[in-house]
Parts: structure tokens; C-alpha cells; sequence
């Protein structure tokens, strides 16, 4: 929940604010410490990479499919989604879930953020991104131009992977088939996927991802341009990575036609 005392809030509008300022005065680069940029969790690699692309086979799933693109078929297709995905039991991240957690937002988006899955706050509420790292989205969301309500967020596993683990490869695969419906019945005009797992699990065959140099380059998925970013819990951890988000969303604007809304002043 967004709240004018919120402190992650004020952290992103006045880290966003210092860097535009950085930015008017020439100023295209910050220098990261190596032990940031060198950091392991910048870069993660799949266990099945080396395998084959194809990975196990997962059972069939009927997902419901919008009769059209009325809004509300898109909203009966989503709750059908969501109705399948309540009583999943595909991976064994169903045992340990609290809540199902298939993702909110508009039915007919211009930008669906898709993250890695949920964590202990998404798990208790059965909402994507609500805790920190949520705030800190948002007020992105809000810095771009939008209202959080305007795009779709989800996540590739639906499901709280115990302990906030990296989902596996073979969970994602079970789950893919959800979010590849959610992305059917939105048509997004832009995805953006936040973190090398996100990215990872949505197009399985990249391989290993280095985040770090994919984030800012466009990709597509299913004919949809995909830009991946860092995750906004890297962020909070790292916040002068906010650098290279906001780049990447600049260019999400871009694309879309949009430019960001004048800075609050005071
Ligand atoms: S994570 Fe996805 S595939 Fe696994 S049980 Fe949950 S909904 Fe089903």
C-alpha cells in the first residue's frame, strides 16, 4: 500500500530525482563498486541449461482462452486462470503455499511485469509484489506514469517457493503454462521481467542468463518486446542500480509513446 510516509517510497522518488539531476548536468554514468557488480546474484544460471531446451513434460492444462478481446471476457478468462491455478497441485510448491498468488492488475495493460514468484507477504495476501519490494514498484509504477491498477503484475511460479529459494527449473516449467495464458488473454504491448529468474523461466531456452548484460535489450516473447530490468529486491539492496531501471523503463516509455510526468516539486 502506497503511503506518503512511506520510506521505501521516498527513497526511489529521491534517489530517481538525484539521478535525473545527475543526468541534466551531463552525467551518464555512476561508478559501482566491484564488490557490487561482482556480486553472484547478479547472475544466476539454471541447473538445465545444459540439458535439453525442452526440459521435462508437463501435463496438459486446459486454460481458459478469451471468446475476444472484450474486457470482460479478458476478466473471465484471468479468473478462470486464477481458478485453475487455486487448486493446483503440478509442483510440489503447492504444498507449502499459503495462498495462490496468479497476479492483479488491468485487464488490457500496456505493461505486464512479470518477477520470479512470490515471497512470505505475497504468500499470506495472495497478492503479487505487496511487501518492500512491491513498494518499491510501485513507485515506479507511479514515477512512469501510471497508477499501479493501470498494468499487470505476476510472477512466472504462482506459488512461495520455501525459504524464498530461486524457484527450479522444473517448477517453473510446471507453472509456465499459466503465465503463457495470462500473457494470451492480455496482450500486453510491452513485458517487462524483472530479475534473471523471471527471464529465465519466461523463455526457458535462453540459457544462462547474465542479467547484468541483458537487462536494457530488447527481446520478444511470443511477438510481444520483452525488456528485461534488475528485480526491485536487488534494488533495495543496491539501490544505484535504480540508475539502470529507470533507463530500461525510459525506454518502455519510449516505445509506448509516453514520456515520464513532470517531477512533483516540493
Ligand atoms: S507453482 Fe504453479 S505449477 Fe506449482 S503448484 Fe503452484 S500453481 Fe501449480
Amino acid at each position: 500500500m502506497e503511503t506518503p510516509a512511506d520510506p521505501v517510497g521516498r527513497i526511489i522518488d529521491d534517489l530517481i530525482g538525484y539521478l535525473e539531476n545527475l543526468k541534466e548536468d551531463g552525467v551518464t554514468e555512476i561508478e559501482l563498486s566491484r564488490e557490487l557488480t561482482e556480486r553472484p546474484m547478479l547472475m544466476t544460471s539454471s541447473p538445465s541449461d545444459a540439458q535439453s531446451p525442452a526440459g521435462p513434460v508437463v501435463p496438459e492444462t486446459r486454460i481458459p482462452v478469451a471468446a475476444n478481446d472484450s474486457a470482460v471476457n479478458v476478466k473471465a478468462a484471468l479468473a478462470g486462470i486464477a481458478s485453475q491455478i487455486a487448486v493446483c497441485t503440478k509442483c510440489v510448491l503447492h504444498k507449502t503455499r499459503t495462498k495462490t498468488v496468479p497476479g492483479q492488475g488491468h485487464s488490457q495493460p500496456e505493461i505486464l511485469f512479470v518477477g520470479e514468484g512470490p515471497g512470505a507477504d505475497e504468500d499470506l495476501q495472495g497478492l503479487a509484489f505487496v511487501g518492500r519490494a512491491g513498494q518499491l514498484l510501485t513507485r515506479l509504477i507511479i514515477r512512469m506514469g501510471y497508477r499501479r491498477e493501470d498494468v499487470f503484475i505476476a510472477n512466472v511460479v504462482k506459488c512461495r517457493p520455501p525459504d524464498n529459494r530461486k524457484p527450479l527449473p522444473d517448477e517453473m516449467e510446471a507453472c509456465l503454462p499459466f503465465l503463457k495464458a495470462q500473457v494470451a488473454a492480455l496482450k500486453p504491448k510491452v513485458i517487462v521481467t524483472l530479475g534473471a529468474t523471471a527471464l529465465e523461466g519466461l523463455i526457458p531456452a535462453q540459457g544462462k542468463i547474465f542479467i547484468t548484460r541483458l537487462r536494457g535489450k530488447w527481446l520478444t516473447y511470443e511477438n510481444i518486446p520483452l525488456m528485461p530490468t534488475f528485480h526491485p529486491s536487488y534494488l533495495l539492496r543496491n539501490p544505484p542500480a535504480m540508475w539502470d531501471v529507470w533507463n530500461d523503463m525510459l525506454e518502455v516509455l519510449k516505445l509506448l509513446g509516453r514520456t515520464p510526468p513532470p517531477k512533483k516539486s516540493g
